[in-house]
């Protein structure tokens, strides 16, 4: 079997080997899952919720060793981590709700009795990436289980070790072992083989913009199902009448949360003019106390980028002449490491304005007005979140209403809630997952008449 390293982002060193399915492997977990459908289809809607909620009670009894795991695989700080385990927790409770809920509808007709169900559709693939593998690979699962599918889920090449772990958790909790399978492999293998094999009813994909593109192509061949969550370039909007401290003093955390990894990273900061050199001069003390170290310390706010090739793509968007106004710091290595990085002002048709740099670099532009702000928000293909910042609730409405975003916060930087709905606009991505919007979709809505 081939295998790959897995490293440890934030000193370079090898982890362990994790195995590499092939395309036969894949074919036989599908195989596997298609077989255990029928008998998990038909468990009974309360003792499916009962396993959910034992599974969220073995993540529950591991999230220390889960965000430890995570600390060493991905390089997240540990108070991150901690929240992301917690997360699948929760989502996993949130979801163990969902057997005994999800009821259709009895439609008044002529001549008999017509009924709606709420099927599950199969076998569902998940593709995770690398940024988030505990909570992205969790909105997955956990409605997907929930609503009676069973799963076949690819962790990131890079970020396996979790995800291995909930499958055991799964299995401990008394989720049969063909229901919820966890199969690491090369996204071009595995995941591809999620979009080209019949069997897979629907394909749950996060991660870039382009792979989304060719997985929705792939899945357009058999009509499958597909959500897409993917990439975002947002705008962290800075108006005048706004509380510039509070707005300055969280700025660092809208975009450098996991090092700047996170599909809701706030890269864009725009910034009305009459206050941009004020905003500037409260920001620069906010980035440079961004405490940028090792993970698994408690006060370190920021770590590693995740791999060399990462750091080298982040590094390409900040070149010798690059307008940089002020940067925090990081430490030299081993490990990617890259420094909290502002560039001002940035012209919005630069790449740095443009891009998913997805690493911490924020580009600042200014805006002269409310249109203004809108329409730089607006600019891309992207459409996932965004803040405004402002005291004018009037403005908040209007500026929320216009922007073209799946998930946006009024004076905070706030994106996840497990029981909200989460997903963009445009190129952003297709569907939602959380909440309760997230569930209907894992299923089919059959409807039966029956004559009198
Ligand atoms: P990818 O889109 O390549 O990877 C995401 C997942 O898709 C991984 O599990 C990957 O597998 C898998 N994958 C790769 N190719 C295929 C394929 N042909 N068919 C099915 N699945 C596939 O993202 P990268 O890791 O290359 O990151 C590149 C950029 O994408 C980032 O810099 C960032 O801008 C953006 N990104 C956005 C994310 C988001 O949350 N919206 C998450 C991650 C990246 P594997 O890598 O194991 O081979």
């Amino acid at each position: 079997m081939a295998s790959s390293d897995v490293i440890n982002p934030a000193t370079g060193e090898v982890v362990r080997r994790v195995g590499l399915a092939s395309l036969e492997e894949t074919d036989a977990a599908i195989a596997r899952a298609q077989a255990a459908f029928p008998a998990w289809k038909a468990v009974a809607p309360g003792d499916r919720a009962r396993l959910l909620r034992r599974f969220a009670d073995a993540v529950d009894g591991a999230v220390e060793e889960l965000a430890a795991l995570e600390v060493l695989n991905a390089g997240h700080t540990i108070g991150n981590a901690r929240w992301e385990a917690g997360n699948v927790r929760d989502v996993l409770h949130y979801y163990s709700a969902a057997p005994e809920r999800l009821f259709g509808r009895q439609i008044p007709v002529a001549g008999g009795l017509d009924v709606t169900f709420q099927e599950p559709l199969g076998v569902v693939g998940v593709i995770v990436p690398w940024n988030f593998p505990m909570p992205i690979a969790g909105w997955g699962f956990a409605p997907a289980l929930a609503a009676g599918n069973t799963v076949v889920l690819k962790p990131a090449e890079l970020t396996p070790l979790t995800a291995l772990r909930l499958a055991e958790l799964a299995r401990e909790a008394g989720i049969p072992e063909d229901v919820f399978q966890v199969l690491p492999g090369a996204g071009p293998v595995v995941g591809q083989r999620f979009v080209t094999h019949p069997a897979v009813r629907k394909v749950v994909f996060t991660g870039s913009t382009r792979v989304g593109k060719q997985v929705m192509a792939g899945c357009a061949d058999q009509v499958k199902r597909v959500t897409l969550e993917l990439g975002g370039k947002s705008a962290n909007i800075v108006f005048a009448d706004a509380d510039l401290e509070q707005a300055a003093a969280t700025a660092p955390y809208g975009v450098f949360d996991n090092a700047g990894q996170d599909c809701c990273a706030r890269s864009r900061i725009l910034v009305q003019a009459s206050v941009y050199d004020r905003f500037m001069e409260l920001l620069e003390p906010a980035v440079k106390g961004v405490v940028v170290g090792a993970p698994g310390d408690e006060a370190t706010e920021m770590g590693p980028l995740i791999s060399a090739a990462h750091l080298a793509k982040v590094s390409s968007y900040v070149p010798d002449d690059a307008p940089v106004a002020f940067r925090g710091s990081a430490p030299d290595g081993p490990g990617f490491w890259f420094p909290p990085t502002v560039l001002a002002p940035v012209r919005p048709d630069d790449p740095a304005a443009v891009d998913e740099i997805f690493g911490p670099v924020v580009a600042v532009l200014p805006f002269a007005d409310e249109d203004e702000a809108v329409r730089l928000a607006n600019a891309g293909d992207f459409g996932l979140s965004g803040s405004i910042w402002t005291r004018d609730v009037g403005r908040a409405l209007r500026v929320s209403r216009g922007v073209e975003a799946g998930n946006l916060s009024v004076n905070s930087h706030s994106s996840v809630r497990y029981w909200t709905p989460f997903g963009g606009f445009k190129q952003s991505g297709l569907g939602r997952e959380l909440g309760p919007d997230a569930l209907g979709p894992f299923t089919e809505t059959k409807n039966v008449f029956i004559a009198h």
